[in-house]
């Protein structure tokens, strides 16, 4: 207990609080610049149990606000989730991490969520954040929402038990389509969100319910602005809080293409799993292959890059084409 004496000695955690933060386990969803901040605070404070997820690997772009990961991690194409995972066992080998590398989708998010007490967004785009919500809602348990882009960002705790939920605050087709691929992001707005999406769990992992507000906070901490909203009431027109209907959950299980935005990357994701060994003797010939134990990157032109992980998922960067992508995929790996 020495370890946590300086959150026990404030009075709000205590010795009581820091027993339930003890017992309770977690969700990151997401393990990039928000995601990993919400992983150091946890781990650091000693939660029972972390289960973090990513799907990409860390690229050298990531290290001026994801505050995990090293160089080495991105010469060497570590999966993010993987190599957050071993830095935060140094940090406090008395957490359990889970760490999963695989997109996150309708398919596998009930049982991302199985026996977790609350959910920690730290994704970069509202189709997770939906999928996220509708969960969540579905299964009655908090989801502390944050997101960032330039120097704004904004957060909110959504309770199903208190609150209204992301789809009575945002219409789904409000998005400006701004991300921090297309229009960039300064690292101290990052820690800010994150740090209150932590203190906001914390407050409702140790049933400190009456500090938390049924706000939506937002920032712009260049311009020096900051305001808080009051969440809405329960819109009467939200399937999920009126209607018990979660439309993110309804998604198909088949090979779908999506273009991530602003990487000039396309995702295809494949029910199919693929052995990376196999696969390398079956593509090395089309050019230079890198391989590690989670993935294998094949350069096929000087602009075209495969990325293919064992789950089936696999990344066609040097087009934002669904198409192009969708026809090179067949080409070469098929499905
Ligand atoms: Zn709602």
């Amino acid at each position: 207990m020495e370890r946590y004496s300086r959150q026990i000695l404030f009075g709000p955690i205590g010795n009581e609080g820091q027993e339930k933060i003890k017992k309770s386990s977690a969700l990151i969803v997401g393990m990039g610049a928000l995601g990993t901040v919400i992983a150091n605070h946890l781990t650091r404070a000693g939660i029972g149990h972390l289960r973090i997820v990513d799907r990409d690997f860390v690229e050298m772009s990531n290290l001026q606000r994801q505050m995990l990961f090293t160089e080495n991690d991105a010469k060497e194409l570590v999966p993010k989730a993987i190599a957050a995972k071993r830095v935060l066992e140094t940090y406090n080998s008395q957490v359990e991490i889970a760490a999963h590398v695989t997109h996150v989708s309708a398919n596998n998010m009930a049982s991302l969520m199985e026996d977790m007490d609350i959910v920690f967004d730290g994704t970069d785009n509202f189709s997770t954040r939906y999928l996220i919500n509708d969960s969540c809602y579905k299964k009655n348990i908090p989801f502390s929402y944050g997101g960032v882009v330039r120097s704004r960002g904004m957060t909110a705790l959504f309770n199903p038990n208190t609150t209204s939920c992301l789809r009575c605050l945002f219409n789904e087709q409000q998005s400006t389509g701004e991300t921090c691929d297309t229009v960039g992001v300064i690292s101290p707005i990052v820690d800010i969100v994150a740090s209150i999406q932590v203190t906001e769990g914390l407050k409702y992992l140790t049933e400190n319910m009456d500090a938390i507000r049924p706000i939506l906070r937002t920032f712009d901490i260049w311009n020096n602005d900051s305001y808080d909203i009051k969440l809405p009431k329960k819109k009467t027109d939200c399937p999920v809080c009126m209607h018990k209907s979660y439309p993110a959950l309804d998604q198909p299980n088949t090979t779908f293409e999506q273009s991530l935005c602003g990487r000039n990357s396309v995702q295809i994701l494949s029910p199919d799993t693929y052995d990376l060994t196999n696969m390398e003797k079956r593509l090395q010939h089309l050019g230079d292959v890198q391989r590690t134990p989670f993935l294998l990157k094949v350069n096929i032109s000087s602009s075209i890059t495969f990325v293919l992980f064992s789950n089936g998922r696999v990344l066609v960067q040097g087009t934002d084409d669904l198409v192009e992508a969708r026809s090179i995929f067949d080409r070469y790996i098929g499905s």
